[in-house]
């Protein structure tokens, strides 16, 4: 495939801070960005060239964009996959629907990892309630109940301490067809963040030690603990022979539990990801800039920790308020995603430390 020269236009299906970041990391490399989302607040849309606000199924405007851009990439995994494979009849779009296809839905993803050698939390299909009985007994509790399609931030998902919960468990969240996943003991939480160029070449970043709060990431920190350090080469071999088999293009995310008998595997996500938004300042070459080279066919750069210590704090929320007080402290890289409302557990920025720990 030809590269991608400078001028040329990258479609983002999406309209969140990903997008706007992934936009930012495009104009610096030269392109141009196009965006498409159907909500009518759309932040990736306040750095695009040009932004769509229409529905993922409206064919003639999806072609419209198609032939507008020169490659077409993701910011959000749970785009419609026929929306994905209407745009790839017109244009390149990387990644494909293959990887979307599998990250969209828990149990797919959870039976594909583990065809791969994964080694996700025990788990059974709960499409109705009386499924979740048999899977109680199958799994035991404690145990966590996430709908398969649509979770994310710890939205559809709910805790069950007994068998007892189960009906609450199930109302909380809507009766959506769910798994229902073993309780996973855990020492630490981290991600594997690699990028796949159109020649197969993969890097990864350094794991980050992640911590999350109601189910929402908070901080991610390095360097991470030793057991995330012993851990990080085999969660990474298993994202890598992922990646291959998907032939995948641009930077994939796999989320990881590491506990006594090793890395256990959460979830993955076909994007760039929150967990490695440190990478702007606190690496060579940041996942934004790295999917962005991917996907217009160029060489990747160096995923190498720049300085250490390295904190990303992420501002959800009320946290916004304490921009100007972050501004202030000069060592702080400071994030405004500029979404204009504030609400609880929503994600409205970031800052990041290198180098230097947060005062
Ligand atoms: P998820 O949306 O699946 O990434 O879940 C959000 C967060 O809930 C994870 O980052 C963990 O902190 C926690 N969590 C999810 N699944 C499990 C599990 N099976 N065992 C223990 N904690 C979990």
């Amino acid at each position: 495939m030809a590269l991608l020269a400078p001028g040329s236009t990258i479609g983002i299906l999406g309209g969140g801070q990903l997008g706007r970041m992934l936009g930012v990391a495009a104009a610096q490399l030269g392109f141009k960005v196009h965006s498409y989302a159907p909500e009518r607040e759309s932040v990736a849309a306040q750095v695009a060239a040009h932004h769509v606000q229409a529905a993922w199924d409206d064919e003639p405007r999806l072609a419209a964009f198609a032939a507008a851009c020169d490659a077409v990439t993701i910011e959000f995994e749970n785009v419609p996959v026929d929306t994905v494979r209407f745009l790839s009849g017109h244009v390149a779009v990387r990644p494909g629907a293959q990887a979307l296809e599998i990250a969209q839905d828990r149990l797919v993803e959870k039976r594909f990892v583990a065809g791969h050698g994964g080694r996700p939390a025990p788990f059974a299909a709960v499409p109705d309630r009386a499924a979740l009985d048999s899977a109680l007994v199958e799994i035991g509790a404690p145990a966590i109940l996430k709908t398969l399609r649509m979770g994310y931030d710890g939205k559809g998902q709910a805790r069950l301490i007994a068998a007892a919960d189960a009906d609450s468990a199930w109302d909380a969240i809507d009766r959506h067809a769910a798994i229902l996943e073993g309780f996973v003991t855990f020492a630490h939480e981290f991600s594997v963040i690699l990028v796949r160029g159109i020649d197969g070449e993969t890097r990864f970043w350094d794991s980050s030690v992640n911590v999350h709060k109601n189910g929402i990431l908070a901080t991610s920190s390095l360097p991470p603990p030793p057991i995330i350090r012993d851990q990080q080469d085999e969660a990474r071999a298993l994202m890598a022979r992922i990646a291959d088999d998907l032939d995948y293009v641009g930077v994939l995310t796999g989320e990881f539990f590491a506990t006594d008998d090793g890395p256990v595997f959460n979830e993955m996500a076909p994007r760039v990801h929150n967990s490695g938004h440190w990478t702007i300042e606190g690496a060579v070459t940041s996942q934004f800039e790295n999917h962005i080279r991917a996907v217009a066919g160029l060489p990747l750069g160096s995923t190498a920790t720049t300085a250490l210590p390295v904190t990303m704090r992420n501002l959800i929320g009320a946290d916004i308020a304490t921009v100007p007080a972050l501004l202030a402290d000069g060592a702080c890289h400071v994030h405004h995603y500029g979404k204009t409302e504030v609400r609880a557990g929503r994600k409205l920025g970031h800052a990041t430390w290198v180098g230097t720990a947060p005062a």
